[in-house]
């Protein structure tokens, strides 16, 4: 089935009960992004920003605006009573969280049901049991997903030297309640693992109030390979495929593309059914992405993530589904009307996230945008809030755009995002944009063989010294 037919056939099927107003619980190109699949689906919206945002480019396309708080995210964006607040005041019936934020927060997804109100994302039960890594691995491994070979339950220092000899070293100690890299320590021998757990115990604590770390072997030459999910929640799933983002700077996608090129055809077939499987067998909902390492033809579960993902346009690029609309679809109760069969892959495309950020030192770079120019052509799709004269606030992440490119297959779509890294404009802040010209493009060998996740950073090292 063609994207043009898989499209309209979701846009023109609104049939009862359907929502009626989204209150979007993001900021940024998501939120843009959210308000945009909304207005497809002819579902009126509501933008919410905090004091440093007013001037976001979303909240001139939404139908209601409402600022929630202060800069600080905590008091704003992770403020779960103004968040319901701001949807009571608007008469809002549902909420999407985007990525980020609250959206892999079990508690926020209950309150909004609590309140009589849609969450448009999985059942509560399912980002609790996902957001800890260790009870993910453990239904990964009831559902015949593969694992990483590790504690698979928490360590403390105490017990930490008796599982490491079952693992060996190189392993890595991850916080149970990880994300965005943190709380991880590579330990290489024995000596230094009571200080690593002690360390990654510590800035757990820190980030996620949950001290709970766990190990497992560290891979020293894997790419990041994940599967993309829908599920209906009464037992119905489907894969759209999968992507790679193993150029990776500490541990943060950089780069990312569809499908994930050279997989041999029959590893990649058995992950893609035990996705599904797994889906199956929890009753998911909505849309998630199972995360593996792939090393030697084997695939290794490291986490399910329960919400959009950043890198979802790739995805939509070769499979044509508007995965954003998806999840309202499925969170309004109109269920899942897609089949495995309808799925069928269409060239390559290819993400690169642009970070204001200096291309050198990665420190953030906000600020005025002077200049912004999209670029354009067959295949090119630009996801960003940017405007000439946009301040980038200081206060928040510190990705601007989204380049996404498609082609017919890998070459033409890397032909195409070298142009397109050409012709974009952004003046006024530093952006990592030479180091996707730079870096990735130019670097023959991602042109011509998959890297793994350590790559990017020994060429940032070399390039450096
Ligand atoms: P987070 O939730 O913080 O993003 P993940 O578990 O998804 O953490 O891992 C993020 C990245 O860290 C992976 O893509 C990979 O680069 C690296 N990583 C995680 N686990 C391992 C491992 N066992 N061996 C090698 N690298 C790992």
């Amino acid at each position: 089935m063609s994207s043009q037919a898989l499209h309209s056939e979701t846009t023109t099927t609104l049939e009862k009960p359907f929502l009626r107003k989204i209150l979007i619980a993001n900021r940024g190109e998501i939120a843009l992004r959210i308000a945009r699949a909304c207005r497809t689906l002819g579902i009126k919206t509501v933008g919410v920003y905090s004091t440093a945002d007013s001037e976001l480019m979303h909240l001139r396309f939404v139908d209601e605006a409402i600022c929630i708080g202060p800069s600080a995210s905590k008091d704003s964006y992770l403020n779960v009573n103004a968040i319901l607040t701001a949807a009571e005041l608007t008469g809002a019936d549902a909420i999407h969280p985007g990525y980020g934020f609250l959206s892999e927060n079990a508690h926020f997804a209950e309150a909004i049901e609590n309140a009589g109100l849609v969450f448009i994302g999985p059942r509560p039960e399912h980002i609790r049991l996902m957001g800890n890594k260790v009870s993910a691995i453990s239904a990964m491994k009831k559902s015949g997903v593969p694992t990483v070979p590790g504690s698979n339950t928490a360590i403390t220092s105490d017990n930490a030297i008796d599982e490491s000899l079952k693992i060996g070293f190189p392993l890595i100690v991850k916080a149970a309640s990880g994300g965005g890299g943190r709380g991880m320590r590579i330990v290489l021998k024995s000596e230094d693992l009571i200080e690593a757990v002690q360390s990654a115990q510590n800035e757990a604590r820190m980030w996620f109030n949950d001290e709970t770390v766990y190990m497992e072997r560290f891979l020293q030459t894997p790419r990041h390979v994940e599967v993309q999910v829908l599920g209906d929640g009464a037992g119905h799933a489907i894969h759209l495929y999968d992507r790679d983002c193993s150029l990776q700077r500490r541990h943060q996608k950089v780069l990312e593309e569809a499908p994930a090129p050279n997989l041999p055809e029959n590893a990649r077939a058995d992950i893609l059914a035990a996705c599904v499987r797994a889906c199956q067998d929890m009753q998911y909902r909505g849309a998630g992405t199972f995360e593996f390492l792939f090393e030697n033809n084997q695939y290794f579960f490291i986490e399910m993530n329960t919400r959009v993902q950043v890198e979802h346009p790739v995805t939509e690029c070769i499979t044509g589904v508007d995965i954003v609309e998806q999840q309202i679809r499925i969170a309004s109760g109109l269920g899942l009307n897609l089949q495995q069969e309808d799925i069928v892959e269409r060239g390559h495309a290819i993400e690169c996230r642009i970070n204001a950020e200096d291309p050198k030192t990665f420190a953030p770079s906000p600020g005025k945008v002077t200049q912004f120019h999209a670029p354009g052509g067959a295949g090119v799709r630009v996801d960003s809030h940017l405007y000439n004269g946009y301040v980038i606030p200081h206060c928040y992440d510190s990705l601007i755009a989204k380049l996404i490119v498609h082609g017919k297959d890998r070459a033409t779509a890397l032909a195409r995002t070298r142009q397109a890294l050409d012709e974009i404009i952004i003046e006024g802040v530093k952006t990592n944009i030479p180091l996707h010209r730079d870096v990735i493009l130019v670097d023959h060998v991602f042109n011509h063989q998959a890297v793994d996740i350590h790559d990017l950073e020994k060429r940032l090292l070399v390039e450096s010294v």
